[in-house]
């Protein structure tokens, strides 16, 4: 038996929901062991079988030797009895002792009729650490007219007024925690650099006098980081950068013009340039799959590793914004996007040359009892912990959702506290109080439900019509976990790729 878990989360949280800390005084009594009805079998390409249960989302493989006494517990057998030699695996008894022991951790077994967590443990939603992330879309223009934009980037939006930033500012600073995220969404804020300069300045002065710890973040098309100034004052200042590209020049031009409509990747290359010219070489890419790249994930890879970096962030183009309309000539399907991602995780060799956020997440969600990425829980935190500020100060839940009007939540000139706007929008108390796997009919008896718990609710909301409904990634979802535990299984090492340092490998 083998697998793997973190290392930082020695057991699921909710301790006070915790009740199997001594595992070994309860071996020591003789228990009767059976097999849980959530634990399932399943079969991968080698010797090796998945088990994994449902409630828990815990795993571990077993290989054929292990699976036959697995089998004997479907009805229960007390410990001794699996240890006598007319059951036990040839070689040693103490060995089915182990194995009972850590399918016990895996909570595939109860002993005694009690589980080492409670089954029951994500039904409410599943666990994580809040993280306040405040985007402010500063700029609501942008220099390029990408075919598939949700941000909906308009000329006539004013740039965001200093009073208008500085109210927000002053509210972000007010948080009551003491480190938060500021990013800068878009449109394109390197357009206004002295503006966004000027802000930086005043985020860090406020922070520190507030004793506040502020990352700062700015997601940029690429095309204006030309200058020595601006790079310096961004290094200077540890923003944190990611460029957007979607593949080599002529990939990267057929979904990334200009407004004028020639290809804007000329212009992201002399930025990229600039930026190693400090010393920045690993720039972390992130690409969008479209119908242009979607069959070229090794070109892709390539083309981000001749660039220096090994990070990247494939995201697959959503049916919102500017792709809508333009689905036909710009979407893709959950199946593509999984052709993708898997070529793409080939090619890199498991995480060797390559890794993908987007991978590291599920990853994570595979091998921490927390749910810390937002976009795959079902309290994802939008408008809650998740705050857009527009231009004209009105806040929404989400980037993928500024200016649904019913989305709303308030104006920065109000006197609400930052993370209180949200218990004002109903269509947001609806989600925070119906949203969950177990409520959403085809998520209930999802294998995968804990993994990807729902998906994201408010794209869900936008296709459904209500806060039951599955998310529309769903059928990626439902190949691409599969696939990263028969990774497990066969190269273990995108493991140590992505998480080397916050894993433990079991196997005896
Ligand atoms: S969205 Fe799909 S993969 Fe996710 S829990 Fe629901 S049915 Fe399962
Ligand atoms: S609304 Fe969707 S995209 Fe936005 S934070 Fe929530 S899950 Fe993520």
């Amino acid at each position: 038996m083998y697998y793997i878990k973190s290392k930082f989360h020695k057991y699921p949280l909710r301790r006070d929901r915790f009740y199997g800390d001594d595992v070994d005084n309860l071996l020591e009594k003789n228990p009767r062991v059976k097999w849980l009805d959530e634990a399932i079998e399943i079969p991968s390409e080698n010797e090796y079988t998945l088990l994994w249960n449902t409630c828990t989302a815990l795993f571990c493989f077993v290989n054929n030797e292990e699976l036959r006494i697995i089998n004997l517990l479907k009805k229960g057998l007390f410990l001794r009895e699996l240890t006598s030699s007319s059951k036990a695996v040839p070689g040693s008894s103490s060995c089915n002792q182990d194995l009972i022991k850590h399918l016990f951790l895996r909570t595939m077994v109860t002993l005694d009729g009690e589980t080492f967590i409670p089954l029951d443990i994500y039904q409410e939603g599943p666990v994580f650490e809040d993280h306040y992330l405040i985007e402010l879309l500063m700029s609501e223009s942008c220099n390029l007219s990408c075919k598939y934009c949700f941000a909906e980037p308009n000329k006539n939006r004013p740039l965001m007024t200093r009073e208008i930033a500085s109210a927000a500012i002053d509210k972000a600073v007010q948080l009551p925690v003491s480190s938060f995220t500021l990013e800068f969404g878009g449109g394109e804020t390197f357009l206004y650099f002295n503006r966004f300069a000027t802000l930086v300045k005043e985020i860090r002065e406020k922070a520190d006098k507030a004793g506040k710890d502020v990352e700062i973040v700015v997601q940029t098309n690429g095309t204006l980081l030309h200058k020595h100034n601006m790079v310096k004052f961004l290094l200077e200042n540890n923003i944190i950068i990611g460029f957007s590209l979607d593949g080599p020049p002529e990939i990267n031009d057929m979904s990334r013009p200009y407004s004028r409509g020639t290809g804007s990747a000329k212009d992201i290359l002399k930025s990229v340039k600039m930026m190693h010219h400090f010393g920045q070489k690993n720039i972390p890419f992130l690409a969008v799959v479209n119908c242009h790249n979607v069959d070229y994930p090794e070109q892709v890879v390539d083309y981000f590793n001749f660039l220096g970096s090994s990070k990247g962030m494939f995201l697959p183009t959503l049916k919102i914004g500017a792709a809508e309309a333009a689905w036909e000539k710009t979407g893709i399907s959950n199946e593509e996007y999984f052709d993708f991602m898997k070529r793409m995780i080939e090619h890199s060799g498991y995480g060797k040359k390559l890794q993908c956020l987007m991978i590291k997440r599920m990853l994570e969600n595979l091998i921490n009892p927390t749910r810390d990425f937002r976009c795959m829980r079902s309290l994802c935190g939008a408008g809650q912990d998740y705050i857009v500020i527009d231009s004209r100060g009105d806040l929404f839940p989400c980037s993928h959702h500024v200016h649904r009007k019913e989305l709303k939540m308030g104006n920065i000139s109000d006197s609400t506290p930052l993370g209180q706007y949200f218990s004002k929008n109903p269509l947001l108390n609806e989600l925070y109080e119906t949203r969950r796997v177990k409520n959403i009919s085809r998520c209930s008896r999802c294998t995968w439900r804990h993994m990807c718990e729902g998906g994201c609710s408010l794209d869900s909301y936008y296709h459904h019509g209500h806060m039951r409904g599955a998310s529309t990634l769903c059928g990626y979802y439902q190949k691409m976990y599969p696939f990263l535990l028969q990774c497990l299984i066969q190269h273990p090492q995108i493991i140590i790729a992505y998480l080397e340092d916050e894993v433990d490998i079991i196997s005896f």
